[in-house]
């Protein structure tokens, strides 16, 4: 039971304490320094309401147990007159208005802290996992948790802090308060409690609430993503109209729960004062007429009573609107657990030779209990071309993947340069891969900066850019642009042609200085001259790399030094374009197909 309501309560507090230490400890000591300053300021009240009946004397008895201050400002040779009191209590006041800014710099520093924390821990856990995790997850949540949900974390930090800090504080009055007037007190704190259990309802609703608006925020972000990117589908077939209805739909969603949520969030704040001014003013009632007590204990006692419920009405908006946030707190732990729970193995060996050779034996592949790839057994050496043909389906990306070290095998052993790929820090053997994809990765930016990765424009740099430039047939093109090399790619290259845009792709991957090429070839079909330049470009590659393509057109791979068959997972047919149409019938037909 305990342990359940300490894990209620303080589930966050762990997570924040996990990121930030002990300075969650500094932020409430703080709180803990201005609450009894600002109740030892307003004690000093009682001296002045008994100057008000008889300036003459003070008793100690008015003050309850705090009595002792008087004992101190006697030894401390300090008169009680209205001048001294005044002083002490605006002394009391000013220290902690000095306190009160300091905390409030070093919170802002800890949560900008926290903050800038949480994006680097989430940005860095998002470019740790492994590929096959990464497939597998719904794009639309990791960037809603990036981003978005980081700025509603940052805000539950705000509100959780805010809301604790209140806490304290109403504790400090309370102990004042009791120390003052201990009748009185218990009265009070017993009608508090009271009205708090009227609210819970209130609190789970909200809880429930949030929850369900976090996961309508995820759906959104995930089909908002899909509309974009299939953009020109959704056009081309007149479908827009129809997913844009699954969008509205969620969009009515999550308005409907951020109504709810406010609707919730306005009876709280409306209807918390009334009561519990009800419940004092009973209360005073009770005490002076009926159980005969005096009106001046009762009146400073009051004053803490006041003040702790302005921080009780302030903690429980605090806390309503930390819970409103609260299911981003539970999405983005779950998000660091699952990034650190599929973080990849780097192996230790770091791969600093150009590559020699690269050998799958007997590898196996599954995506959960569906065998992908079978006992496959391959030898790439330096400088040879490999084409991978077969069905859609058959595994040809996969084994691609695989050697590309996106995918880690089942079974089996890959090796680069004779070294086991699981010991291998796999970063840097990628880094002497070049990947020319389907859909040709352009960036919104300078043509420069695409083909070099942003590297520095020296004078070496442009040497190397033109060179690679010239040696992708893509001189004339560059020339003719009004920017020469500073000309602006936009909208991921919108306005290029598909064999400019992998001509560019091409270039990045020869100044990158590459080993390997690979090549995933457009499945679409292009026009027949762009279709000579690849396949002229292929050719100018051809024995410079290890190149290996994933070839749909067999034009491309004629002249490759070796052609794989690939049929449900496995090779069956290896050797080069002559061989395989005396040995494969099914390359037969499919060269047959493409009149070759
Ligand atoms: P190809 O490139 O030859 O078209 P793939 O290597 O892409 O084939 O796919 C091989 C098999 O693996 C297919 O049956 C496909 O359904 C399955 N597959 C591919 N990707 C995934 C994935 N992320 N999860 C589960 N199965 C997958």
């Amino acid at each position: 039971m305990l342990k359940k309501i300490a894990y209620k309560y303080f589930e966050s507090l762990v997570y924040f304490y996990r990121h930030l230490g002990y300075k969650v400890f500094i932020v409430f000591g703080f709180s803990i320094v201005i609450g009894v300053l600002d109740s030892l300021g307003l004690t000093m009240f009682l001296p002045l309401l008994q100057m008000v009946n008889d300036s003459s004397a003070i008793s100690a008895e008015e003050l309850g147990r705090l009595s002792f201050l008087l004992d101190i400002f006697e030894s401390a040779r300090i008169d009680l007159t209205l001048l001294s009191v005044l002083l002490i209590m605006s002394s009391f006041f000013l220290v902690k208005g000095l306190v009160y800014y300091l905390a409030g710099i070093y919170r802002v520093n800890v949560q900008e802290g926290f903050i800038d924390r949480l994006r680097t821990t989430n940005l860095k856990g998002l470019n740790s996992i492994t590929y096959k995790y990464f497939i597998g997850s719904d794009v639309g949540r990791i960037q809603n948790t990036l981003t978005g949900e980081v700025d509603r974390v940052a805000n539950a930090f705000k509100f959780y802090f805010r809301a604790l800090q209140n806490v304290i504080m109403i504790m400090i009055y309370m102990v004042f308060a009791f120390l003052i007037d201990a009748q009185f007190a218990i009265l009070v704190t017993i009608g508090g409690v009271i009205a708090n259990f009227l609210y819970k309802r209130f609190y789970d609703q909200t809880k429930k609430s949030s929850r369900i608006l976090t996961g309508e925020a995820n759906t959104f972000q995930s089909l908002v993503i899909q509309n974009v990117a299939n953009y020109k589908y959704l056009k081309a077939t007149g479908s827009l109209s129809v997913y844009q209805q699954k969008l509205l739909g969620y969009i009515e969603k999550i308005k409907d729960s951020n109504k709810r949520i406010g609707k919730l969030d306005a009876s709280l704040t409306a209807g918390r004062e009334p009561l519990l001014v009800l419940i004092v003013v009973s209360i005073i009632y009770i005490q002076t007429s009926l159980l005969g007590s005096g009106l001046g204990p009762i009146l400073i006692s009051l004053i803490f009573f006041y003040r702790a419920l302005n921080y009780l009405l302030q903690m429980q908006m605090d806390w309503n609107r930390f819970l409103a946030v609260s299911g981003s707190v539970e999405n983005i732990t779950s998000f660091e657990k699952e990034m650190r729970k599929n973080k990849e193995d780097i192996g230790a060996h770091e791969v600093t030779e150009p590559i020699e050779s690269l050998s799958l034996r007997n590898i196996s592949f599954e995506y959960g209990n569906t065998v992908v790839l079978k006992n496959i057994d391959l030898e790439i050496s330096k400088c040879q071309t490999i084409g991978f043909v077969g069905e859609s389906g058959s595994g040809k990306t996969t084994l691609i993947n695989i050697i590309a070290g996106l995918l880690t095998v089942n079974s089996g052993q890959y090796l680069i340069n004779g070294i086991n790929s699981d010991n291998l820090n796999l970063e840097t053997f990628q880094k002497k891969i070049g990947y020319i994809t389907q859909d040709s990765i352009i960036f919104n930016d300078s043509l420069f900066n695409n083909i070099t990765f942003w590297a520095e424009k020296t004078e070496e740099n442009l040497q190397k850019f033109w060179e690679v430039i010239t040696k992708t047939a893509l001189l004339n093109f560059v020339n003719s642009l009004p920017e020469k090399e500073n000309e602006v790619l936009e909208h991921n290259g919108i306005n290029l042609s598909g064999g400019q845009k992998q001509r560019i792709s091409i270039a990045r991957e020869l100044f990158k200085e590459v080993d390997i090429l690979l090549l995933d070839e457009a499945t679409s079909a292009l026009d027949s001259e762009t279709e000579s330049i690849i396949q002229r470009n292929m050719e100018d590659l051809k024995g410079d790399y290890i190149i290996l393509v994933v070839a749909h057109r067999i034009a491309t791979i004629k002249n490759a030094d070796k052609i794989l068959v690939v049929e449900k997972g496995k090779i069956i047919k290896s050797g080069n374009y002559e061989d395989l149409i005396k040995k494969s019938e099914y390359f037969k037909n499919l060269v047959r197909l493409q009149q070759l």
